[in-house]
Parts: C-alpha cells; sequence; structure tokens
C-alpha cells in the first residue's frame, strides 16, 4: 500500500506538483503508527489509527483499538505526528510583495504545501471572492478551504479598502443595504474599519460615525452574519465591542487591554485574532523578512526578488514611506505580546491570523511563524495549535467539520516529521497535508520538481 501511494505521488507530482497523491471518492483511508494531537483538550494518541471515509473521517483511536479495513490505502505515518489542518484566520492570499494582480488560485493551493487547510480572507473584492469560492467548492480541488467577508465596509480616505472596492456607508441606512449586498454575494461574515491607522502612520484615517456602525452591526445579526472589527487600537476595538462586534482581526497594540475590554470580549464571545506577524512587519521590516527566510527556503515558495525588495535600503525605505510610523509600531511590540496572553489567560478565544499579504509578510511561512509568536508570547505550543485549529473552526461557527481530528469532521489534518508539541518550529517539517481525505505533497506549485 505505502510503495502504490508513493508511485502515484510521483507521477502526479510531476504533472501538477501539488495535485493529489490520492482522490478516490468513497475510499477508505488509513493514517496509521503516527502520535496524535488531536486538538482537543484530550491526551496525545501514541501508534494511533485515523481512519478517513471519502471526505470525513470515520473512525480514530490507538492501533490496538481500529480496524484497519481490507483494501484501505494505508498511509504509513510511524514515528509522525499528526495534527489538526492549520488555519490563517487572516490572510489575504497575496504573495506578500508590492505587486499588483496576484494569482490569488494559486496562493490557496501553495497554502496545502505547509500545512494550512482553511483560510478566512478579511477583505477581497467581490469578484475575487466568487472565484475562489467557485475555486474551493470543490472538496477535491487542490486548494485550502476558503471563507471570507468581502471587501472591509469602511469610510472614505482608507486607501487599502479602496483596493477592493470596499463600500463607504455614511449613514445607518446606506450600512444596512451594504450588508444586504454583501450577504445576496454570499459572503461568511461581515468586516468592518474602525482604525485611525495611527499606530502605523503620521496622519489619522477618519472613523464611522457611530450610529452608522452599529446599525451595519444590527443589520448583519439580522441576518446571521457575525462581524468582525479591523482594530488594533485599544480605545477604537472598545468601540467596536460596544457596537456588539463578534471579534476583533488584530490583537490590540497601542496600550495594555485593561479590565473593560477583557469584559466586552467576555461579553460579546469575541474572538481575538492575533496577526503578530504583521506588527513585527511593520515594526521592521527587513527584521521580518530575515525571521521568515530560512522557512520560505525550506518551502521554496518565494521567488528570491521578494526577500530583496524588504532587506535593500531603497526597499525599506519604500515600506516606511508608507507605513510612516514604524517607531510606533516597535514600541507596541512588547504591547501587543502582553495583551495576547493577558486575553488569552482571561479564557478569550484566541484565533491565529497573520494578515498575510499585506506588504512583506508571505503567505504560507507567516502562518508557521506566527505559531512560533504565540509561543513566544506564553502560550504552550499545544495552545498555539489550539488557535490555529479548533478556535479558528468556532470563530466563523464551522465546528461541527474541522479543527479537530474526529469521527465526523473532515479529514483535514497534517503529518509532520517531528513533534511540534516539543518545538513549535516542527510544524515547518511537513511531510503530507490530508484536505477531506486528500493528500498533497509539502511542494509549491510554481517550484519545478527535481
Ligand atoms: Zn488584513
Amino acid at each position: 500500500m505505502k510503495s502504490a501511494m508513493t508511485s502515484a505521488a510521483c507521477c502526479v507530482s510531476l504533472l501538477l506538483a501539488i495535485g493529489p497523491v490520492q482522490a478516490q471518492e468513497n475510499h477508505v483511508t488509513a493514517v496509521t503508527g503516527a502520535t496524535l494531537i488531536d486538538g482537543t483538550a484530550r491526551p496525545h494518541i501514541e501508534d494511533a489509527v485515523i481512519l478517513i471515509d471519502g471526505a470525513r473521517i470515520s473512525q480514530v483511536g490507538p492501533g490496538d483499538a481500529v480496524v484497519v479495513p481490507p483494501g484501505a490505502t494505508v498511509i504509513d505515518a510511524r514515528g509522525r505526528y499528526v495534527i489538526p489542518g492549520l488555519a490563517d484566520m487572516h490572510n489575504h492570499l497575496q504573495s506578500g510583495s508590492m505587486r499588483a494582480q496576484q494569482n490569488l488560485r494559486l496562493g490557496l493551493s501553495r497554502l496545502l504545501a505547509v500545512g494550512v487547510t482553511t483560510v478566512f480572507n478579511p477583505s477581497i473584492g467581490l469578484e475575487d471572492f466568487a472565484t475562489l469560492k467557485a475555486a474551493a467548492a470543490d472538496e477535491a480541488a487542490p486548494v485550502a478551504r476558503f471563507f471570507g467577508t468581502g471587501p472591509i465596509v469602511t469610510v472614505e480616505g482608507d486607501v487599502l479598502g479602496q483596493l477592493v472596492g470596499a463600500p463607504t456607508p455614511r449613514t445607518a441606512s446606506e450600512a444596512r443595504s451594504v450588508v444586504r449586498e454583501l450577504r445576496a454575494a454570499g459572503v461568511d461574515a461581515i468586516k468592518v474599519q474602525r482604525d485611525d491607522a495611527s499606530w502605523s502612520i503620521r496622519g489619522r484615517f477618519p472613523l464611522m460615525r457611530p450610529e452608522v456602525l452599529s446599525a451595519l452591526v444590527d443589520e448583519a445579526h439580522g441576518a446571521g452574519l457575525k462581524v468582525f472589527a479591523h482594530a488594533p487600537m485599544l480605545a477604537q476595538a472598545k468601540e467596536a465591542l460596544r457596537a456588539g462586534v463578534d471579534g476583533l482581526m488584530h490583537g490590540i497594540i497601542d496600550a495594555p487591554v485593561d479590565q473593560e475590554f477583557i469584559d466586552l470580549m467576555t461579553r460579546n464571545r469575541a474572538s481575538y485574532v492575533s496577526t503578530m506577524a504583521l506588527y513585527h512587519d511593520v515594526a521592521n521590516v527587513a527584521a521580518w523578512a530575515r525571521r521568515q527566510a530560512p522557512n520560505w527556503d525550506r518551502a521554496a515558495l518565494q521567488p528570491p526578488r521578494l526577500y530583496e525588495s524588504f532587506t535593500t535600503p531603497a526597499g525599506i525605505e519604500r515600506f516606511e514611506s508608507i507605513f510612516t510610523n514604524s517607531d510606533g509600531a516597535r514600541r507596541g511590540l512588547p504591547v501587543q505580546r502582553s495583551n495576547l496572553k493577558r486575553v488569552f489567560d482571561a479564557d478569550i478565544p484566541v484565533v491565529l491570523g497573520t494578515d498575510s499579504g499585506f506588504f512583506g509578510i508571505l503567505i504560507g511561512v507567516s502562518t508557521q511563524i506566527e505559531l512560533e509568536l504565540l509561543v513566544e508570547a506564553g502560550l504552550s505550543p499545544a495552545d498555539a495549535l489550539r488557535t490555529a485549529t479548533v478556535n479558528a473552526a468556532r470563530m466563523i461557527g464551522r465546528e461541527a467539520d474541522f479543527g479537530t481530528i474526529e469521527p465526523g469532521k473532515l479529514a483535514d489534518l497534517v503529518i509532520l516529521e517531528a513533534d511540534p508539541a516539543t518545538d513549535i518550529r516542527d510544524v515547518t517539517r511537513v511531510v503530507r497535508t490530508l484536505k477531506g481525505g486528500v493528500a498533497y505533497e509539502p511542494v509549491d506549485p510554481a517550484r519545478p520538481l527535481q
């Protein structure tokens, strides 16, 4: 069985690089022999067997308790470690360069190479949103699961919002009709801007009027949609929470979070998306580029030109001519780190997000480094993994489908060479990524195989 899988992998790879290793429908696959970290609070299972029937997990347990049916395709994972597929819940699917017109579908495909099986894009043009939804609709498509908000709902003068055709309602009734239009376009949630941006630029964006924000949240909740706020600064995040938002798409960088903030987050059952990658990037783009370099060498995900564009004096100058308050972001690094831990300790669900695609934040590898940053902030590796698995699924109400490795869930999992619960950097040592029971090799589709 193992040799059959290997030869299939070889042939498919030569053609497609990230094509499925095996893709039979309604066929049983067994992943055997690995140590299973299932994403629940249960202890690890050694020598585990995971049975997959079609796209879903049918049985999980120790090897002596689960029978592998005859005819099953066996993926021999002895000596290896299995974790749930990772989710990056703030990811724009771009490479991280300043180049326009990127291939977002390629980004969605590349994520599988680094173990990311689910992505949430909190600001994307509606045309791209529809294209990616269609690309990801087929369970067997070689792309990560795709969720998103469509364009951010923002204010006039938000230049990043303009790039995705963001609506800018000026009245409560305009806000309500914006929500209805986004809902008709099939978005999974709404994202709203609540940031004067002074943490990253010298100057200030205007803010949405409170009654417009409240109407937006009210209309979205009435339509069964959650609202997530872009609000990296404490006072503005509280304003968004008072209006009823269901989560923050960034950690808080400008000031230590206080009890009022914790109480508002708890009241709203709000998620706290980390984006520590974004803050490291804005604080010091060259240092952040250097930190990502070993990961992308390993994953071979990026053209080397990108590295130069963020480490040469001209590249740094160009970046800092846009984000003119890197000093402010640098001062905020220890603040956002201790905020992350305080929020985690208050039992608020922390969710992994990177803001991948923002200038300098490289798709895929930044997700892996975000896990390291979460551990550096004081989370255990197992807790850091939960921010990218079960907490991510709960944020968008999809915990019945993914986030843990349990019977009934979609078979989204990553086979690793070493134990990420011991050293979180072992998430980079991907052997196979399975999405919906189909196995993918850890290679970039843009990289020719030798
Ligand atoms: Zn973003």
